[in-house]
């Protein structure tokens, strides 16, 4: 047997890989607050995520392919699961780069009898779910274990209450039309016998005239690199997607398009006092997936502030910069 999990990732960057997937199918992705469970909502739905590496279940295990994450009560998993939030738990397996979630609805009791409880899957279904995309593991007792890619992580949170129920052959179908509707960015409804299934493509158009106060407040240039050329972006401080996420110009901030996606991937930000910092825990997460080339040149291209608007009344709103990071994941 092969060694497996080669690769094994620490809360935080269990975090920003949530926050990456969950963005892979909805502009409409805020983080909350939270730590293992995570607080995030997407689509204007809440739920808290508790996400563990998926490992081998130990020595004693008769069959080699079974694996298996364990959750263990804490403070922070009983507030959750107090809470009238659903609490989802995902296992993430490194190797395939897949998510693996059992039936929310399923847990409260077994938590009810035990402190620490096993939750099981199979190697085998997880490599098959990184080929077709998803994959259900069906335990003794019947019920579904789903493993899927991180583009459908949205889509199992907005099915979450039907999901669970659907045949090999709906799961596939579902994933299907989803990827249809991404491409044409297009939001759609499939019916089941289970019931109508919903995939929410949030897409999100600007206000153009948001861009044009940008553009002129900071001069055509990125606020953190000085460049123009036209590359320049009007970048949401708070995004969109959040209710507070306004297009008033104290929310609004020039970026180019390598900053803008910089920022909103929580590698780049700055904090109150306008100072431009490199997010460590996020590179950390990079560097360990192998996704950090470029790092020394991409940290040589920003001031060390960020160069405002000389106008006070155009500078970005404290409120809106502290607010900004929360929900990009930074502490
Ligand atoms: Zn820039």
């Amino acid at each position: 047997m092969s060694v497996r999990n080669t690769l094994i990732l620490n809360p935080s960057d269990l975090k920003y890989l949530l926050i990456d997937s969950l963005r892979l199918y909805s502009d409409n992705v805020v983080f909350i607050d939270g730590n293992n469970p995570y607080r995030f909502s997407i689509n204007k739905k809440t739920f808290y995520v508790l996400i563990k590496n998926v490992h081998e279940s130990g020595d004693g295990r008769a069959n080699q392919d079974e694996c298996r994450i364990q959750i263990s009560e804490s403070k922070n998993f009983n507030d959750a699961m107090n809470s009238r939030t659903d609490v989802i738990v995902l296992g993430y397996f490194a190797d395939e780069k897949v998510f693996t979630a059992w039936n929310p609805y399923l847990m409260r009791d077994r938590f009810n009898q035990k402190q620490t409880i096993s939750l099981y899957s199979r190697f085998s279904v997880q490599k098959q779910a990184a080929i077709s995309k998803i994959a259900a593991y069906r335990d003794t007792n019947g019920q579904s274990v789903l493993s899927f890619l991180p583009d459908y992580l949205g889509l199992y949170l907005e099915n979450l209450s039907k999901i669970h129920l659907l045949s090999d052959a709906e799961l596939l179908e579902l994933v299907s039309q989803s990827d249809n509707l991404n491409t044409q960015n297009q939001d759609g409804e499939v019916d089941f016998a289970e019931g109508q299934l919903t995939i929410t493509h949030t897409r999100y158009k600007r206000d153009p005239r948001f861009k044009t106060i940008v553009y002129d407040a900071y001069d055509n240039r990125c606020a953190m690199c000085g460049i123009q050329l036209e590359l320049i972006e009007a970048a949401h401080i708070v995004p969109h997607s959040h209710e507070k996420g306004t297009d008033e110009i104290g929310n609004g901030i020039s970026l180019c398009a390598l900053h803008h996606t910089a920022y909103d991937r929580s590698l780049i930000f700055f904090d109150e006092n306008f100072n431009i910092l490199i997010n460590d825990s996020k590179m950390e997460y990079l560097q360990k997936v192998g996704l950090d080339s470029g790092f020394r040149k991409f940290q040589t291209l920003a001031f060390d502030k960020i160069q405002l608007p000389t106008n006070h009344t155009l500078r970005p709103n404290t409120e809106n910069i502290k607010l900004a990071n929360q929900t990009r994941g930074i502490s």
